[in-house]
């Protein structure tokens, strides 16, 4: 290669590999919704399909714009991400559980878009594809949306729901905080633990 790449050439492969990204999660998206039980999980994963298919538009348009050639990439990040989502979906979890499965891989891969996303915006904004940025900050701020969603999802239920599967005996105000406390207490000061 004679000239170095610049920050161009990164920035063009970031899309690319976004735009494959995009791809993969359109295919799987599906499959995390009909394996959801919650009806809310599975409308989340379902409205984040469609915002999903918006933003490979997204994507198309900064191509046009920058005068490159529509091209993915293959995202060996998000490839591996949904791989794991896959292993989860095959274990035999009770209902809660695989919901709340469902939510850490969907989170997993939020979590990877929100870090590509940010880096774009980032260099778009520093290179002055003002456009672009724009764009790609509408997509970032869509990640980041269906991420909060899913965390109040596992907050406001799923999680305690599937906690109480697997502890079923336990009040959960005082269990699992007490007992710690107590018996740390009696091995280091047995002498003054009279009331
Ligand atoms: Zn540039
Ligand atoms: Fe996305
Ligand atoms: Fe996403």
């Amino acid at each position: 290669m004679a000239d170095a790449g610049t920050l161009h050439d990164a920035f063009v492969d970031e899309l690319r590999d976004a735009y494959d990204a995009e791809k993969q999660l359109t295919k799987a998206l599906p499959k995390l919704a009909k394996a959801a039980r919650s009806p809310d999980l599975r409308a989340a994963f379902e409205a984040h399909l469609d915002e999903t298919r918006g933003q490979i538009v997204r994507l198309e348009q900064i191509f046009a714009n920058l005068g490159e050639k529509v091209r993915g990439k293959h995202c060996d990040g998000i490839a591996g991400i949904i791989e794991e989502g896959k292993a989860v979906m095959e274990e035999d979890f009770d209902e809660a559980t695989m919901d709340a499965c469902l939510i850490a891989a969907g989170q997993r891969a939020e979590h990877y878009e929100m870090a590509a996303y940010g880096t774009m915006v980032a260099w778009a904004r520093a290179m002055g594809h003002a456009e672009a940025a724009d764009l790609l900050q509408e997509t970032l701020d869509e990640e980041k949306a269906a991420d909060e969603t899913l965390s109040s999802l596992a907050e406001d239920g799923i999680n305690d729901e599937a906690a109480s599967a697997a502890h079923p005996d336990e009040d959960e105000d005082d269990a699992e905080v007490a007992v710690p406390v107590r018996t740390a207490f009696q091995s280091t000061s047995a002498k003054s633990s009279q009331r």
